[in-house]
């Protein structure tokens, strides 16, 4: 047995083999070790090799699915071996085999995916300073495949589709770029293109890979046929359902990078309140699939300005006719459809899935009966998609019974009716017990005598008994078959015509109804292509829907996009923030083109700065994703990415050497940014000392309005900033505005043009109650040094100089001793005074 193992498991090297002994499936050695450790099972030992017990960890079959979840759960893959061998003929170990293999990125089961969640498996190739990437989402059956012409956007890539599983060659020199994801090593050949194409053509049945957009492209293609050939060996011969492949180019989409992505809080919060997302509020579809295609779309921003209107005006038709609630209801019976119309290909769906078909194909008329009178062309398209599934629903009618079965293990699934062998053969196991009875009320009357009995054993099959005592004639059709002590037992011609029927009766009527079930979906798998793209329009009608009732519900409006450099809008709100304030939240406008393209953000901490800068963002994204936007009016013209840095101090979870990373990511954007670029810069330089951090935000935001001319908000606490505004005519400030009113300080929260006002410190003191008189004083102070400080236009380029001198004057020098974070009222204005004396001895 142990070498039957060895043989299965060195086909599975880096797969943790479940082998199937009686009512267990065991592991052993490495896998033993790994698996208890994983699942806490306990290890145990099995028989020895060369002299040292075997280690052995095992799971009760029966609960074999919630281990494989938790397991898949955390990026481990398993292979499943079941004895396929009859034990009772077989000599030596029952014949077994891996029947099913589940890995992170090719599971469709529905108990060890996400409901919501999308799941990718992607394939990566690189040679050079290019790239090739191939996904598979089985769920929506989507194979797509782009080539990248540099690392940084394979990066990007990496975090738009954020794979379950990635399978880079075992030779790539890069490993370590994808340490954060669960990756496979696989030979380098499996990337190879030539015979790659020959797989993609001969499973397309295409003579060449012309109509598919990728022709030439030999590292898209590599990684395509590696992806195909990982996932034709994960599901052991079943083909998963792909007619196409989609070539996208990185181009045509808004580049997000992972820091932007994660800054952005776009599907996941980097704070401890997991539902404040921006998908948490735009995500109220009412089915898992228009949920993950609200996935992609949010991650994948589109520049293509006539998709974006399309779905705008799709989102306005709905809203027009009325029909937002209505279709909410139809929609909310639909189920996931996609993932069970992928496990029908596979022949893995279950009697339930197909009862959930049945019931989501019953809510197609009513959806499209709201939708009939729509002219708009988006929704008449996914209208008519919707059409023509009578057919199937009515053989799933037929066929399922109402309330299926979680397995077909044990039948039950066939409705009655809908197959006359079936019924016979059930009717007969059911009916047994009266035709039995029946018999044995004839016989007795037959021969007269009462204590006749018929009977059953496992051995010998049924029998009517008579007792010897009681003596009575023996007809003649009855045969001998046994003979007890007090008794003899009879077999008849009748009875066993009758016990070879129903002996058999129930396997066959289960082996009926499994092979009827099988064909059913063959059946329904002739109309795949059909369903599936029935499914893909009702995921889309859903999120469309969903558009349209948050805008409605949040308050919303439909953005215009331009073909000018223009950023504006007036009333924009942060989606998120917003509503968590109960209607607190203070709008804001903003203006940038191409006079005027960088905005340098002042004002208290707390003001709003970071919510100003992310709203910005999030308006824009939106806009590219086709929704709605938050803001009374906007105008948007073309972008083609969004960069965000963040100061090291907000961004606490990075343990990494605060300035190093803020150049890297400063240098990325400057390399990077372009005209049409958004790009948010938040109190970078922070993360170090002062003079430093200036240096760099200075270098960072002149650079950017300069060179690159991006759209660029920047935030900073550097005041010294301020002053770019005076030298560049495409550098504006402005600042989030606090007064003081009845002793408190109230932040308005509201933009305003021009640097903020620097007295904010002194007020906080005043709140801290400190005495009129001192205050006043250090008021002059301030003024005094302010006004010796606040550098002449031609100061400005020995203020510049200064910057990167380590210690320029004893006023920096002092500078350099305050932590603007940890400085309480009373200490700021002790440094304010003891600034004073610096600055003028006298
Ligand atoms: P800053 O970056 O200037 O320190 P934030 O942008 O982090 O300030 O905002 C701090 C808090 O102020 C937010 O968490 C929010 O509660 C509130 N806030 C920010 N902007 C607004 C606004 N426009 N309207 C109402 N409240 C706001
Ligand atoms: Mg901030």
């Amino acid at each position: 047995m142990m070498q039957q193992y060895l043989g299965i498991k060195s086909e599975y090297p880096d797969t943790l083999v479940f082998y199937r002994m009686g009512d267990f499936y065991e592991l052993f050695y490495e896998d033993a070790k790994k698996a208890a450790q994983l699942l806490s099972i306990t290890l145990t030992a099995r028989g020895q090799s060369s002299g040292e017990p075997i280690p052995m960890a095992g799971v009760p079959y029966h609960s074999i699915e919630n281990y494989l979840s938790r397991l898949v759960g955390m990026g481990e893959s398993a292979a499943i071996c079941e004895q396929t061998g009859d034990p009772a003929t077989s000599k030596g170990p029952v014949e077994r085999k891996i029947v099913r293999v589940l890995t992170p990125g090719t599971v469709t089961d529905e108990a060890l995916v996400a409901e919501r969640a999308s799941c990718v498996l992607c394939a990566v190739t690189i040679s050079g300073s290019g790239a090739g990437i191939a996904s598979i989402d089985l769920a929506e059956g989507a194979f797509r495949v782009s080539q990248l012409e540099d690392l940084a956007t394979l990066d990007a890539e990496l975090a738009r589709l954020n794979p379950a599983e990635l399978l880079v060659s075992e030779d790539s020199p890069n490993a370590n770029r994808f340490d954060t994801h669960v990756t496979r090593k696989v030979p380098d050949w499996h990337f190879d293109p030539a015979s790659a194409e020959e797989q993609l053509c001969k499973l397309f049945g295409s003579r060449d890979l012309r109509g598919f957009g990728c022709e030439g492209l030999s590292l898209a293609i590599g990684a395509a046929g590696c992806a195909l050939h990982y996932i034709r060996e994960t599901h052991r011969g079943s083909d998963p359902h792909i007619t196409g492949i989609t070539t996208e180019s990185p181009r045509d989409a808004l580049t997000l990078d992972a820091t932007t992505r994660r800054n952005l809080e776009i599907d996941i919060s980097s704070g401890d309140q997991p539902h404040l997302t921006l998908r948490a509020i735009i995500d109220k579809t009412h089915t898992s699939m228009g949920s993950r295609l609200i996935g992609r779309w949010l991650n994948r921003p589109l520049r293509d300005q006539t998709i974006l209107e399309a779905r705008l005006d799709a989102q306005m038709a709905l809203q027009e006719a009325d029909c937002i609630d209505a279709m909410g209801d139809t929609l909310r019976g639909i189920a996931d459809m996609e993932r069970i119309l992928t496990r029908i290909s596979i022949g893995s769906a279950r009697p339930r899935d197909l009862q959930s078909l049945r019931e989501s194909l019953q809510q197609l008329p009513a959806l499209q009966a709201l939708l009939q009178d729509q002219t708009q062309a988006t929704i008449a398209n996914l209208a008519d998609a919707l059409q023509g599934f009578e057919p199937d629903c009515q053989l799933l009618q037929a066929a399922i019974v109402d309330n299926a079965p979680a397995l077909t293990r044990d039948g039950g699934m066939i409705r009655e009716g809908f197959d006359q062998q079936l019924d016979e053969l059930r009717e007969l196991s059911q009916n047994a017990d009266g035709f039995l009875e029946q018999l044995e009320r004839d016989e007795r009357e037959r021969t007269g005598n009462n204590n006749l009995k018929v009977g059953y054993n496992r051995v010998h099959g049924y029998y009517i008994e008579l007792t010897k005592a009681s003596n009575s004639t023996i007809p003649a059709n009855y045969i001998r078959r046994q003979t007890l002590k007090s008794a003899e037992r009879y077999i008849t011609d009748e009875l066993k015509q009758f016990e070879d029927k129903v002996l058999s009766a129930r396997e066959r009527a289960l082996a009926r109804e499994k092979s009827l079930y099988e064909q059913l979906l063959r059946d329904l798998n002739g109309n795949l292509p059909a369903l599936k793209q029935c499914a893909g329009a009702i995921a889309e009608l859903d999120v469309l829907r969903n558009f349209a009732e948050r805008a409605q519900t949040l308050q919303w409006t439909r953005p215009q996009f331009t073909r000018e450099r223009l950023l504006r809008y007036d009333g924009g709100r942060h989606p998120v923030i917003e509503g968590t304030l109960n209607g607190k939240f203070v709008p804001n406008d903003l203006h940038l083109d191409s006079n005027r393209h960088m905005l340098l953000i002042t004002g208290p901490n707390m003001g709003g700065k970071s919510t100003y800068m992310r709203q910005t963002a999030l308006i824009v994204l939106l806009a590219h994703v086709g929704s709605q936007v938050p803001a009374s009016d906007a105008q948007i013209g073309p972008i083609d990415r969004i960069f965000t840095r963040i100061g090291a101090s907000d961004d606490l979870a990075s343990g990494r050497s605060t300035f190093m990373v803020e150049m890297t990511e400063a240098a990325d954007i400057l390399h990077n940014a372009t005209a049409e670029s958004l790009v948010l810069m938040d109190e970078i330089g922070r993360g170090t000392s002062t003079f430093d951090g200036l240096a760099l935000a200075w270098a960072c935001a002149e650079s950017l309005a300069q060179k690159n001319r991006a759209y660029s908000l920047f935030a900073t606490h550097y005041f010294e900033l301020t002053q770019l505004a005076d030298q560049h005519q495409s550098i504006a400030n402005v600042h989030l505005d606090a007064v003081e009113h009845n002793s408190e300080i109230i932040f308005m929260h509201n933009v305003k043009a021009g640097a903020a006002n620097r007295s904010y410190g002194l007020q906080v003191a005043r709140l801290a109650g400190m005495p009129a008189e001192l205050l006043k004083r250090a008021q002059n102070h301030l003024d005094e040094l302010e006004a010796g400080q606040s550098p002449q236009p031609q100061q400005q380029s020995a203020v510049q100089m200064s910057l990167f001198d380590p210690l320029p004057n004893p006023l920096a020098e002092y500078m350099e001793t305050i932590d603007p974070d940890n400085t309480t009222p009373r200490e700021a204005l002790e440094h304010l005074y003891q600034l004073a004396q610096i600055a003028s001895p006298q």
